[in-house]
């Protein structure tokens, strides 16, 4: 029951009950109505404080899974970028010097975009830190691919305008593939398989059965078909702009010097002659009168896996068959 309030009445010295007018009436049931929907709003806050509704852990769910998607995306870009690194790396290192343009500067391949900030947009808003990576990332990837492509395009040029060249260049590996037993050993600092130090071996041996076909890797005039002592029977092929190869170890020469040769022609059989420790070929690249890694001068013949293994055998401290 609400409270009953009292006036004191001078005139009748007696206290009398005050009616309630019906403003004053009205006024309390809204001041009441009102204090219950505040209540009743600080009691839903402190709920959904507490726990979440069923849409809000549906959308927290569908974040993680974008957020797990964008990592997965990111890393990703990652492998492609590499893979990018190795492409801008071999048309520097392989393609450019062959063809004798210089390599493409870092500073054109690296070039920002400069001027507005494109990602203005996405910096404001929050908890977008990793799309933001993405779109970086996926802008960078794509600059440099566009450069890669046009520098693909000048090498594609040049190829045409030296076709003479391109023949002579060695290109190709100099046993079949069906007949190489294993990749030996490759191009750098190894122990000698005979003197047991270490020293450097300037070619790669492929292993293969005596009397294997060695096949000249570009065309040229042969310059040595002679026997050494460390090399045992031997083919020097001289083919111009400054390239030669030498085949050792061979069991049989069948050339003569001063004799030409095109690719692909048989130049003589595998051996194991001079120091060597079984029947390999040692072949060598020579560039400018220095031994350069041949892996890079017959990519023609290898899928990418084997190219990749080869430079794993090449980096490994493997011991040579000299
Ligand atoms: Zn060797």
């Amino acid at each position: 029951m609400a409270k009953q309030k009292f006036k004191y009445n001078p005139d009748t010295l007696s206290f009398e009950r005050i009616e309630l007018t019906f403003l004053r009436k009205f006024s309390r049931v809204i001041t009441h109505f009102i204090f219950s929907s505040v209540m009743g709003l600080v009691l839903m806050f402190v709920y959904f404080w507490l726990f979440e509704s069923p849409l809000e852990k549906q959308l927290r769910t569908e974040n993680k899974e974008l957020r797990f998607n964008y990592e997965l995306l990111n890393s990703r870009l990652d492998q492609i970028s590499s893979v990018l690194v190795d492409m801008q790396d071999r048309d520097d290192n392989i393609y450019r010097t062959i063809f004798e343009a210089e390599p493409i500067p870092q500073s054109v391949r690296m070039a920002g975009f400069g001027g507005v900030n494109r990602y203005a947009e996405l910096e404001e808003k929050p908890n977008m830190e990793i799309v933001l990576e993405t779109t970086r990332q996926l802008d960078i990837l794509s600059k440099q691919l566009y450069i890669q492509s046009k520098s693909f395009d000048d090498v594609i040029q040049l190829a045409k305008s030296k076709e003479d060249m391109l023949r002579r260049i060695p290109a190709i590996q100099p046993l079949h593939d069906k007949d190489v037993v294993r990749f030996a050993s490759g191009f750098g600092m190894r122990i000698h398989p005979v003197y047991k130090t270490r020293k450097m071996h300037n070619g790669v041996d492929l292993t293969a059965p005596t009397g294997t076909k060695i096949y000249a890797t570009g065309d040229g005039v042969i310059s040595n078909a002679d026997f050494s002592r460390g090399y045992g029977k031997r083919v020097v092929i001289d083919h111009g702009y400054s390239y030669k190869t030498l085949y050792a170890h061979m069991s049989r020469v069948l050339v003569r010097k001063g004799q030409t040769v095109k690719r692909g022609d048989v130049i003589g059989l595998v051996g194991s002659t001079g120091t060597s420790t079984g029947p390999h070929l040692h072949y060598e690249v020579i560039k400018n009168n220095r031994p350069v890694d041949p892996i890079n001068y017959y990519l023609n013949d290898l899928t990418p896996e084997e190219y990749d293994e080869m430079i794993l055998v090449s980096s490994r401290p493997t011991q040579s068959m000299d």
